[in-house]
């Protein structure tokens, strides 16, 4: 396929070098050359302008810093110099309502669109790994999964238009929700005097087991390896984890649920990355118990 590709940063750029693998012709534009400049290094064919890479094209993937940004690429660059019958899908993870807006935008100038947002870092990302949930019609769906295949080890279908941006953030607040306990109960097993091992060695395997703990364990030396180990660097930065956060709060709002807990680990997050911590790892919040 031939595919044009909005977007190559820390994500976008692995993504990308994935689709060049798989066979797929890659149209690559970013606004930083240096990314550009990466991207071709990687086999995809570099333009100045997102326009001309989407001449021609069967697919665009963006992938880029949020709804604002993402919303003017489309309208004004997307539209118009994409072929009629291009399938668009953003990566991006950006809000609910900026994705149904845009979804509708390109469905009103005859575009099949999908919200593709995924769960997996930088590693899931360069490793083709990543879990994609996906929003839009059945037509789109069975349009986009050839072009994830790729760069995945799931895609699956969320249901309409918004809904792969709704079940990211509310995976990632749970997330957020899970890794804040985690740490908690961590800290407290020590003050109690309880060896840190010992209490993974248990936990793991009682009804407190959770993927923060057996996956991604913030303490260093106990279960996996994670960023942990690696002085909290690498992983999901606490500055990427609290945009989440507010794109959750600011969907719950808009549907009227109630997410106390959510809002409790948002404003934890928010002090953390305001005392200068917002480029470590989001697990680094056990440092912060002492
Ligand atoms: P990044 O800042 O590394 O990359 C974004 C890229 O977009 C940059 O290279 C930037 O130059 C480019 N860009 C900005 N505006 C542009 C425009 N108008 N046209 C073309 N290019 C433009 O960010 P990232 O870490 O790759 O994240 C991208 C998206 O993926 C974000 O929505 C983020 O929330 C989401 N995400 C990130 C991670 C992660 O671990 N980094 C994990 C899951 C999801």
């Amino acid at each position: 396929m031939k595919i044009a590709f909005i977007g190559l940063g820390n994500m976008g750029g692995g993504m990308a070098a994935n689709l060049v693998k798989a066979g797929h012709e890659v149209r690559a534009f970013d606004l930083s050359e240096d990314a550009l400049a990466a991207s071709s290094d990687n086999g995809c064919v570099a333009f100045t302008s997102a326009r001309e890479a989407c001449d021609g094209v069967d697919a665009i993937v963006s992938m880029l810093p949020n709804g604002e940004i993402v919303k003017a690429a489309y309208s004004n660059d997307v539209f118009g110099a994409a072929p009629a019958g291009a399938i668009l899908l953003d990566c991006s993870t950006i809000d609910v309502a900026s994705a149904r807006e845009i979804s509708a935008a390109a469905k009103a100038r005859g575009y099949e669109m999908v919200d593709a947002p995924v769960s997996g870092g930088i590693a899931a990302a360069n490793g083709g790994t990543l879990t994609f949930m996906v929003g839009g019609t059945e037509e789109g769906f069975k349009r986009a999964e050839p072009v994830l295949e790729a760069m995945s080890k799931a895609v699956i279908h969320a249901g309409g238009a918004g809904n792969g941006q709704a079940a990211k953030i509310c995976n990632n607040m749970l997330l957020a929700i899970q890794m804040i306990g985690t740490c908690e109960a961590f800290s407290m097993a020590q003050k109690l005097g309880l060896d840190p091992q010992t209490f993974y060695d248990i936990s793991s395997v009682s009804s407190g087991q959770c993927w923060s703990m057996t996956s991604y364990c913030p303490v260093p030396g106990v279960g996996p390896q994670s960023p942990a180990d690696n002085d909290y660097e690498g992983g999901f930065a606490t500055a990427l984890m609290l945009k989440d956060l507010r794109l959750a709060l600011e969907a719950a709002d808009s549907a009227g649920a109630d997410v106390v807990m959510g809002e409790k680990a948002a404003a934890i997050y928010e002090k953390f990355a305001e005392a200068g911590n917002g480029g470590r790892d989001f697990s680094a919040y056990f440092t912060e118990l002492g």
